[in-house]
């Protein structure tokens, strides 16, 4: 018999596969979430759900942070940048629409092309070597704990110009995860795929609440194709023994305690406080704000902008969208009538279609069971 080394990755791909449809058959139907929008990609683009026995369901979760970044913040930056501030941020975010509200362009692309100074940069520190010519400038800093240290550590070691100021949208995963479960509709998740990057940040330990409140396996994974199948391999393995714990595939990556200086810097530069998501609402304990003492960076303050707050939250779905619905796991893009109608790559019509890391796109891109078949059924 030969080891593991010497199998080639189908091969290893293929003895998975068999031993979840053997599992399968014994635990019946399974529906398991995977958080993060890059796990959906290798899922997606490797056809791991051709590969998953009819009792096992895939569903994409909340993990993509430019679709949950609500739509006011968008508003606020196409505003500033209109207003001439020079706006920087990620490629993603470029892209993200806004309410177009009081005549404003949709989104930072629309701004730029209408003459706006937006600069699609890496990081923070890419804004800082631009701000270094005194233009007023602001950073809209979206994305989970993954980006948020990157973000916030210039604050903490005293680098930020005195014209660049920051718009903090960063998001926590935990409790959004907390969110879902405590809301899911339907037939109940059995099973988690947590978040690998989020998790290099937060550790591992972050998500033992799952396993040990809610009852629900969770996996820690990384995102090669066969990191995702021995998730959902653990994952089954664990319902059928009538276990639910917490398991870290990603161990090469991922520490039970995180990236303790990443942490640290976010702890000494925000609180935590309820935040909106695009869609969805306010969830408790899931956004950051600067702390008080670093009020001077933040771009909210410097210009006179409100936080958005419970009271003034509007629901802020696109009409005919259902990117509330595909974030929290309860529809497939396949669902959406606009799907490759009125909603594509080159033209996105709601969020889930704009970043690499949005259901729709990604399934748009290297396609589902169910849109091939409809393309196939076309010719
Ligand atoms: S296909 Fe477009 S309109 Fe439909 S849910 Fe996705 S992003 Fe929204």
């Amino acid at each position: 018999m030969r080891s593991l080394t010497d199998l080639r990755s189908d091969e290893i791909a293929s003895r998975i596969s068999s031993k979840i449809r053997e599992i399968a058959k014994r635990v019946g139907s399974v529906k398991i979430m995977n958080f993060c929008g890059t796990h959906e990609w290798t899922i997606t683009h490797y056809g791991i759900r051709y590969l998953m026995p009819e009792e096992v369901e895939l569903v994409a979760g909340p993990g993509c942070p430019v679709c949950i970044t609500p739509a006011y913040y968008v508003d606020a930056v196409v505003k500033l940048a209109v207003e001439g501030i020079r706006v920087m941020t990620f490629g993603d975010a470029f892209r993200l629409m806004g309410t177009k509200a009081r005549g404003l362009p949709r989104n930072l692309e629309e701004a730029k092309q209408d003459g706006a100074d937006v600069r699609i940069v890496y990081s923070v520190l890419d804004a800082i070597k631009i701000a270094k010519d005194d233009k007023e400038s602001i950073f809209f800093g979206v994305g989970f704990e993954t980006t948020a240290p990157a973000t916030l550590g210039p604050i903490s070691s005293r680098n930020l110009p005195e014209n660049l100021s920051l718009v903090i949208a960063h998001r926590l995963t935990p409790p959004i995860m907390r969110y879902v479960l405590e809301n899911y509709p339907g037939s109940p998740i059995r099973g988690i795929i947590a978040p690998g990057h989020v998790s290099t940040i937060t550790g591992a330990d972050a998500w033992r609440f799952v396993a040990e409140e809610y009852g629900i396996p969770i996996v820690v994974s990384g995102f090669e194709p066969i990191d995702v199948l021995l998730s959902i391999l653990e994952i089954v393995k664990q319902i059928d023994r009538g276990e639910a714990k917490l398991f870290n595939e990603y161990s090469r990556a991922v520490k039970a305690s995180g990236n303790e200086r990443a942490l640290k810097v976010m702890e000494e530069t925000s609180d935590v406080v309820d935040a909106a998501w695009r869609g969805i609402g306010f969830v408790p304990k899931s956004g950051l704000i600067l702390k008080e003492k670093y009020e001077r960076y933040d771009a909210f303050r410097k210009y006179g902008i409100k936080e958005i707050s419970k009271e003034e939250w509007y629901n802020d779905s696109i009409p005919g969208c259902k990117c509330t619905e595909i974030t929290l796991g309860i529809a497939k893009p396949t669902e959406c009538p606009l799907f490759m109608k009125v909603c594509k790559p080159e033209s996105p019509y709601g969020p889930c279609m704009v970043s690499g890391e949005g259901t729709c796109l990604i399934w748009a891109k290297y396609g589902s069971s169910e849109f091939l078949s409809d393309i196939a059924g076309d010719i």
